[in-house]
């Protein structure tokens, strides 16, 4: 929470529930990620959250922009990125998405696999392209899965193809899972990328780059390493691995980039208890799992919650959103501690939800609109 967020919500009273992004915040984050890795090129993880001022503001502060898709090109493109800014970090794309970037000027792919390179090499001949390494996201609160990513081992296969059909292989990718609590994550993947570019160089093609992927985390109800013990782990990982032959690195924050910057704020709509002897309250809040805190799938990413009432006695409640899903419940195995004060009609803020939050929310599901956003 920062006073300009309170000073907004105070003065604003904006009705039902609603992010509010505080811009401060994601140029403090900038600036440190810039700070702690001057070596290293930010490629902001667009999907976290693609508001046109966030974006305008990293891209005037030199960011460039990791995107899925040719809509989130677009929008880095609005806010004022050059083509040479922009990396297509999918790998799975359409052949005509990837033709369309190339129009739009992206010159710069991810691959996982052969399928996906011969897709490249016909739609954007000549780009520059990385391949995913698959990562067990061990440590990440909210893990990736295999989904993207092939064994290391088959990594020089698919860069020697790219290679072959006139694409400059550039380096190798990975996310270590977002969320990720533990520094060291970075090591196990630094070694694979360094054992690929050893591969590749009796190959005889030299690869430059690596790609450090997402993963820096946003503080919610448990504490975090700052920036600078990532970029110190990661700078040991790195020199371990690669010695002298230090490579080109990039990352792509999303999380830590702009989960600190937001707060939702929202309201009790009703406090209830399912049977005389309950202990536990049932708290419903007008925002849920498709208002926008699709995170608190299996209560994966627990966020504080405040209201002003937290000076007051508090009591274990279980928290769930307003819509007729009975999905819609956002803490119930760990129930949250909220006072027993609380009230329909309280006001309730749910820090740390800058990123992940307003693109997850459904449209109108049980008419309820998707959750509006304050960028200030
Ligand atoms: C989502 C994503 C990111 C951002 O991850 P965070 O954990 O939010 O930092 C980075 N890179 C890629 C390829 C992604 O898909």
């Amino acid at each position: 929470m920062t006073d300009r967020i309170r000073e907004f919500l105070r003065t604003r009273r904006p009705d039902g529930p609603c992010l509010v992004v505080d811009l401060d915040v994601v140029r403090e984050k900038y600036v440190s990620f810039a700070k702690a890795m001057p070596d290293t090129r930010v490629f902001y993880a667009v999907k976290a959250n693609p508001a046109p001022e966030v974006l305008a503001l990293l891209a005037e502060l030199g960011s460039c922009f990791d995107t899925a898709s040719v809509a989130e090109i677009e929008m880095a493109l609005a806010a004022g990125a050059s083509p040479d800014r922009i990396s297509y970090g999918n790998t799975i794309k359409k052949e005509r998405d990837v033709a369309r970037a190339f129009e739009l000027g992206v010159r710069l792919y991810a691959v996982d696999c052969e399928a996906e390179v011969e897709k490249v090499s016909r739609a954007a001949p000549g780009s520059s392209v990385f391949c995913r390494i698959l990562s067990d996201g061990a440590g990440a609160e909210w893990p990736l899965s295999r989904k993207f990513g092939c064994d290391p081992k088959m990594a020089p296969r698919v860069l020697e193809h790219a290679h072959r059909l006139g694409l400059d292989a550039y380096g190798v990718s990975f996310h270590v899972g977002s969320q990720q609590r533990d520094t060291g994550a970075w090591d196990a993947a630094v070694a694979s990328a360094a054992w690929i570019f050893r591969e590749m160089a009796e190959r005889g093609i030299q690869l430059r780059m690596v790609n450090l992927g997402g993963g820096f985390p946003t503080k919610y109800l448990r504490d975090v390493p700052p920036v600078q013990a990532y970029a110190q782990a990661i700078s040991d990982a790195i020199l371990t691995h690669f010695g002298n032959h230090t490579p080109e690195t990039i990352i792509e924050p999303g999380r830590g980039m702009v989960g600190s910057a937001g707060v939702i704020k929202s309201e009790v709509v009703l406090v209830s208890k399912k049977s005389d002897d309950d202990e536990v309250r049932w708290v419903y809040l007008d925002i849920g799992k498709f208002g926008g805190l699709a995170e608190t799938m299996d209560e994966a990413i627990r966020y504080p919650v405040r209201t002003d009432r937290d000076h007051d006695a508090m009591a274990p409640c279980v928290l769930a959103g307003p819509t007729c899903d009975s999905a819609d419940v956002l803490y119930e195995k760990t129930p949250y501690l909220l006072p027993i004060s609380l009230e329909i009609g309280d006001e309730v803020l749910i820090e740390g939800t800058g990123a992940y939050t307003t693109t997850y929310s459904a449209v109108a599901f049980n008419g309820f609109q998707p959750l509006k956003s304050y960028v200030i």
